[in-house]
């Protein structure tokens, strides 16, 4: 047994993880992977995701995985890869220039990857067309934070939460997307009940929990909000005079584009009440230790980088920032989101936070020996993807993302990929992006591959491998590194391992640097290959200045900018344009608890997969009435975009017009149901982040003539199915099938789970409720379990279904039959496996609260992701009287 320690590869957070082997074994299950209590990101906690990790291992039985590279689907050495690849950029480049050429990255590498691509893009290929899937996260982000502090830096630190006494939370249903720094917020304010939480969301989430405060305002008028609230506390004489007297500029032009601006005004706007916004507006003015977390709901937006910027105005006004418990902190959706933006990974940055004017050019083309640097910034994801579509792209490599799902307008995509000459793909599995490849490279994933990433807190963790990869997988950096000596510069990318790379990007953030960049790891830049392998989590700038990192930036009130002052930036608050069209209803997506990105590696992990088997639309029940929708009942949503098919969920989490659905899902897991086909072109001027947090969208009941939900042991091929959806359990697949044409179900039974004489079919009529049910069983197993309905929504449910067919108990035959249990049930806890009738009748036995549910059924007491949902639950139940007569209070 040997331990390894490592960093989580999901969210931002950037949790460590220790991983404990059994020697040798490539096996899941001689793997357990736990939370790092030394780690400063998480002390050893994870959520529902980290804590499945080990379920996640990919290895070459995995029906997608990818383990050879392939050309036009066959299978080749990596030499004939590699070279094929130098072939077409080369001769993209002689006939068609620099600009024919394009990569397009992810948050997901780790940043040596990162950093090879982009030296190789920008410095020897000579454009700087390179992008990457973060420009979807954070883009806005970068563009507050470099117009404000003049570089792209974090004040802030995960232990500032511990002292804080205010935390704003908006656009983030951070118990979802960061659930351990959620936890994080909930432990604080169980040790310090003064702390306020306001969270601000259109959506009621499973953050409200904590939420002394919820203001539902109107989709994407944040940018109101902020304005509303720097205009009360200059009204109100809660600004800092000092601070912005002395650290800042530009405080007298925001003041003046404020003229007009009231609380009124600003409650009109966000349809806020007017005394829930004054208590906000009191409690931010009266609370020095205020932190404002943001995330995609202020990014993903035609004014995200305004939005960012009137949140970073109050703190600047007020002098929150730069001290302890304070600060604007931008949370990364993504593992190296960070790291990405440290090595220039997207279009319009150079490299180690330098840009294109002509010293920073020149100081990297000397640093690189480079032969070409890119002039000018490059096309962004959209204007990418728009190139490849056009025909100025030739020659596209995509690593470690899925635009044909995460993009929007991905229709638009997927027709730009499947015209463009040359789409390379390297991923560790097949996806809906690598459809379209005519190369394809097997890439090393977690637990396979080593590097760095960083997370939102500017900290910079080691991912170490600790499982050999499958057969001919290999480290993105590498094949970088291939190609670049096929095409001639070898003396510049004679990497062997990523220790290298790593110590070569330190030394270019040092590299001139004398101050004038935040991005500076220079203390580094001499690690031995020894220290990078032992090398414990820090923040950076880690230099001469800084040796042992740096928790919190700015706290001299000196800035990055040319005057060293911080900068207000007036900002523009505009609602979407969808907002403006009375009556229509508009959609909102974001993110699950249990999946991340595009289920490439949580889609296949059993205990994730069940607490939502399909892609859920959340409608108001006002809104569903006007529509004819029932829950449960299958959705097509659609506009001039595109359309997906969603399973319908009343529910007063989402106000009355509004519409959510999550981003998760793709042809990989159920048939037309990628949400970003439904938005538009739209994006931020500044950042080009593209808006995917409101788009007016119709909808109406998608019907088949039959459905049927299936358990089998091996996974059902979609066929020439209407619908297709396939969720992984424990003991094989639970599918859903929409059909229109008349069906011999009963043969198709028989022909496509080919379980033969072992399983004899048990047939079952029941006229009554118009269902009929096909056991394939023996007296030793379940075989397959099909059940069949006009109505979807009569069917079994997933949670039922999975469970049956998981425990196996052949005995129940007659319950099986009649599946008379089969009603909706909801999986709740995936550590321990608890649904929610499971915990009601907990209930009814006189629990009264989370700690007795852990003792009775384990529920909430391991990662904590399933509290919110819990303290719903216990909430929502009937008050009853205990035996002195007082009520039960939650
Ligand atoms: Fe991973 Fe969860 Fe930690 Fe995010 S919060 S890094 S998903 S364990």
């Amino acid at each position: 047994m040997h331990t390894v320690k490592s960093t989580c590869p999901y969210c931002g957070v950037g949790c460590g993880v220790k991983v404990e082997s059994a020697s040798h074994s490539k096996s899941k299950a001689s793997n357990l992977v736990l939370g790092d209590q030394t780690h400063p990101a998480n002390y050893g906690k994870l959520c529902s995701k980290g804590s499945a990790l080990g379920e996640t291992l990919l290895d070459d039985t995995q029906i997608r995985r990818l383990t050879h590279p392939l050309i036009d689907g066959d299978v080749v050495d990596w030499r004939d890869a590699t070279q094929a690849i130098a072939d077409r950029i080369s001769s993209s480049i002689e006939e068609y220039g620099r600009e024919s050429v394009a990569f397009y990255l992810s948050g997901q590498l780790l940043t040596e990857d990162y950093y090879v691509a982009n030296k190789l893009m920008k410095g020897f290929i000579g454009t700087a067309n390179v992008d990457t899937n973060s420009r979807l996260c954070m883009a806005s982000a970068v563009v507050g934070y470099k117009r404000a502090f003049g570089a792209d830096a974090v004040p802030c630190s995960y232990e500032d939460i511990d002292a804080a006494q205010l935390i704003v939370l908006v656009g983030s249903n951070a118990a979802w997307t960061h659930p351990v720094l959620y936890q994080r917020m909930v432990a604080a304010k169980q040790s310090n009940p003064e702390l306020k939480i306001v969270l601000i969301d259109p959506r009621k989430t499973a953050s409200c929990d904590i939420a002394d405060l919820h203001l539902a305002i109107k989709p994407s008028s944040d940018g109101f909000l902020f304005q509303g609230l720097l205009k009360y506390l200059i009204d109100t004489y809660s600004t800092d005079e000092t601070y912005i007297q002395n650290h800042t500029d530009g405080f007298d032009a925001v003041c003046q584009s404020l003229d007009g601006v009231s609380p009124q005004s600003t409650a009109d706007m966000t349809s806020v009440e007017i005394a829930d916004l004054m208590r906000f507006f009191e409690w931010f003015a009266e609370t020095k230790n205020t932190i404002s977390f943001y995330s995609q709901g202020i990014n993903q937006s035609a004014t995200g980088a305004d939005k960012c910027n009137s949140i970073i105005n109050c703190h600047l006004a007020t002098g929150k920032i730069g001290h302890q418990g304070a600060g604007p902190f931008s949370i990364t959706g993504q593992p190296n989101a960070m790291g990405g933006r440290e090595v220039g990974g997207l279009a319009n940055q150079l490299a180690a936070h330098m840009d294109f004017d002509p010293n920073d050019r020149d100081r990297v083309q000397r640093f690189w020996k480079s032969p070409h640097i890119a002039e000018q910034a490059g096309l962004k994801a959209v204007d990418l993807f728009d190139a490849v579509l056009n025909g100025k792209i030739k020659v596209i490599w995509i690593m470690a993302t899925n635009p044909a799902v995460s993009l929007p307008n991905s229709n638009k995509v997927r027709e730009a990929l499947a015209l463009c000459p040359t789409v390379i793909v390297s991923d560790i599995t097949q996806t809906d992006t690598s459809a379209y490849a005519d190369i394809i490279l097997p890439a090393q994933g977690w637990s396979e591959k080593d590097g760095t990433v960083t997370n939102s807190e500017r900290r910079i963790s080691r991912q170490r491998q600790f499982r050999n990869a499958p057969k001919e997988a290999k480290p993105d950096w590498w094949a970088l590194s291939e190609v670049a000596n096929i095409l001639g510069f070898e003396n510049e990318f004679g990497y062997q391992n990523a220790h290298q790379i790593f110590a070569e990007h330190a030394a270019l953030s040092g590299f001139e640097n004398n101050g004038s960049r935040a991005f500076d790891i220079s203390g580094l830049s001499d690690i031995t290959e020894q220290d990078y392998q032992d090398l414990k989590p820090i923040q950076w700038p880690i230099n001469a200045a800084n040796s042992e990192g740096c928790k919190r930036m700015f706290e001299d009130g000196v800035f990055f900018t040319d005057s060293g002052r911080a900068q207000f930036v007036v900002s523009e608050a505009r609602l979407a344009e969808c907002l403006k069209k009375p009556g229509t209803l508009i959609l909102n997506s974001g993110r699950l608890r249990d999946q991340w990105h595009t289920m490439t590696r949580t889609g296949y992990a059993p205990s994730l997969a069940a607490h939502d088997d399909l892609p859920v639309l959340e409608i108001n029940p006002s809104d569903a009435k006007a529509h004819q929708v029932q829950d449960k009942q299958m959705i097509e949503v659609s506009n001039e975009f595109g359309r997906f098919i969603a399973v319908a969920k009343l529910t007063d989490d989402v106000a009355p017009g509004n519409l959510f659905c999550a981003i998760h899902w793709n042809e990989q897991f159920a048939s037309q149901s990628v949400v970003s086909n439904v938005f538009g072109p739209t994006v931020d001027p500044l950042s080009g982040q593209p808006e995917s947090k409101a788009i007016d969208v119709s909808i109406r009941q998608y019907e088949c003539k039959y459905w049927l939900r299936v358990a089998s042991a091996n996974p059902i091929e979609r066929g020439d199915f209407d619908y297709w959806a396939q969720t992984t359990t424990k003991r094989g697949y639970v599918s859903l099938i929409g059909i229109n044409q008349c069906f011999d179900w009963k043969q198709w039974g028989a022909d496509q789970l080919q379980l033969g004489d072992d399983f004899p079919f048990t047939h079952y009529s029941d006229h009554s409720r118009g269902a009929e049910t096909l056991l394939a069983l023996n007296e030793r197993s379940i075989g397959a379990l099909i059940y069949v309905h006009k109505q979807v929504e009569l069917l079994p449910s997933f949670s039922w279904l999975s469970s049956a067919y998981d425990l196996n108990d052949t005995g129940s035959v007659a319950t099986l039959l009649r599946s008379e249990d089969g009603e909706q049930d909801q999986p709740i806890c995936a550590c321990f496996k608890v649904s929610k009738k499971a915990i009601e009748r907990k209930l009814t036995e006189g629990i009264n609260n989370i700690e007795e549910l852990g003792l009775a059924l384990g529920c909430g007491s391991k990662c904590g992701s399933c509290k919110p949902e819990l303290n719903r639950i216990l909430k929502a139940r009937p008050v009853t009287l205990n035996a002195d007569h007082h009520s039960v209070d939650f």
